[in-house]
């Protein structure tokens, strides 16, 4: 009898597990099974060019429904599963069907963190995470003329430049003491903070949200420093939590995300994991994490489809990721936590394009560029051949890029 393979979450990983295993020879059955009603699709453009209405669904499928159909790959939309039986290798939705596997992947991805304050739950107050969201954000822009965006990370600010480019006025609100904290340098920051500023985008940092009230027509944000902020709309961009529940509950390791091995498999064999739920080990930075990029699905995605192939081939990928805010183009390659000398190329105090480069210990570790697509190659190359470069001549900017490698 055919073997199958269910895949849970019609995601980025998911349309790459797929698509993988069959590019790999499996001849058995797959199944895609996802809670969204929509093909996988690219979430990065959510934030730009499907919430500025450059893009429509049609435009961010990853693939066309031909794709799969031609593959011999189900996809069953709007379907949620709701636990697993690991014994009987079956999974089972939430209207009590009942589906056999030989392999499973686990693709489930990340859901918005709420933001604890009341208020949350009024009409007009969005989060930003699928196509459902960012249409019905879309409906209320057209007919607004301001925004407040609580949370100041990428996801926030991009929607701020959306917003912007279509002529609202925006302010952001962000409880720590600067935008992108958690993610990059203090110059990063202070750079993203100018360009918003001088595109008209009102910043507002250590200003933490704690209610939302409806005022009339309009909505008022109360800040914990006693401001009151009224705008039409209110979008909430906080972060994002794993969805490891299905794992947890049927006694899969996890930590912050599911906990898999170099081949994307959990701590049950025949169940793999991959992209935004995952705790892998990275062996570029020594270290565990879980990523929140499309990058990381993807290479994770043909991991996993690779060692169900019998092909194995380890995970070992440089993180990598980028975000778009007005007419900068940032490329991050590499993790700079725990950095302790940053390097800038360019001019970040009153220009547009410039390079950061992070260093640990004389080492480099990571690298930001903006409007700078050959530094962002330079680095990416570098770490990813594991090759160090000099600090000294990386600071003189009359060195050129290549004469800087150690
Ligand atoms: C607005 C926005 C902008 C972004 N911009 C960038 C960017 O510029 N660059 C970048 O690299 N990354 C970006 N990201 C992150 C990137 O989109 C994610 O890293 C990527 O989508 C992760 O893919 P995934 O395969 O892990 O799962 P996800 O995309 O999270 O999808 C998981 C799917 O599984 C479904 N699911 C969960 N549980 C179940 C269940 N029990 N049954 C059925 N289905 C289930 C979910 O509903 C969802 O459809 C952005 C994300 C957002 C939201």
């Amino acid at each position: 009898m055919s073997k199958s393979v269910i895949i849970v979450g019609a995601s980025h990983a998911a349309a790459q597990t797929c698509v993988s295993l069959r590019q790999g020879g499996w001849d058995g059955k797959i199944t895609v099974i996802g809670d969204e009603a929509v093909l996988p699709y690219h979430r990065p453009p959510l934030s730009k060019d499907f919430l500025s209405g450059r893009k429509e669904i049609d435009d961010i499928l990853i693939r066309p429904a031909e794709a799969y159909a031609s593959a011999n790959i189900e996809m069953r939309l709007g379907v949620r599963i709701a636990s697993i039986d690991r014994e009987a290798k079956t999974v089972t939705t939430t209207e009590a069907e009942v589906l056999a596997f030989d392999k499973l992947v686990l693709t489930t991805g990340a859901r918005i963190r709420r933001l604890p304050v009341s208020g949350q739950n009024l009409e007009n107050v969005f989060y930003l995470r699928d196509t459902a969201d960012v249409l019905a954000i879309k409906a209320k822009a057209e007919v607004s003329t301001s925004a407040v965006i609580i949370g100041g990370g990428y996801i926030g600010l991009e929607t701020a430049a959306s917003l912007r480019k279509q002529g609202l006025e925006v302010t952001v609100l962000e409880a720590m003491p600067r935008i992108l904290q958690r993610v990059t340098a203090p110059e990063l920051s202070s750079f993203y903070k100018r360009i918003h500023t001088e595109e008209g985008v009102r910043i507002l940092e250590n200003v933490a949200a704690s209610e939302i009230q409806k005022i009339g027509d309009q909505l008022s944000v109360l800040t914990k420093c006693e401001q009151s902020l009224n705008a039409d709309m209110v979008i909430i961009g906080i972060g994002v939590i794993p969805n490891i529940e299905l794992a947890k509950e049927a006694g899969l390791s996890v930590e912050n995300g599911i906990e898999v091995n170099e081949f994307c498999q959990t701590s049950d064999p025949d169940i793999y994991a991959a992209g935004d739920v995952t705790w892998h080990y990275n062996p570029i930075y020594d270290t565990h994490i879980r990523l929140e990029s499309v990058p990381n699905a993807t290479e994770q995605g043909k991991t996993a489809a690779a060692h169900i192939n019998g092909k194995p081939k380890p995970y070992n990928s440089l993180p990598w990721f980028w975000s778009d805010q007005f007419d900068l183009k940032l490329q991050i390659a590499g993790l700079s936590t725990g950095y302790d000398d940053v390097v800038i190329r360019g001019d970040i105090e009153t220009g547009r394009s410039f390079a950061a480069f992070y260093f640990k210990a004389d080492r480099f570790i990571a690298v930001d560029a903006v409007n700078a697509p050959r530094d962002f190659m330079f680095g990416k190359m570098s770490l990813t051949k594991g090759a160090n470069i000099d600090k000294v001549k990386l600071a003189d900017g009359n060195t050129a890029l290549k004469d800087t490698k150690v």
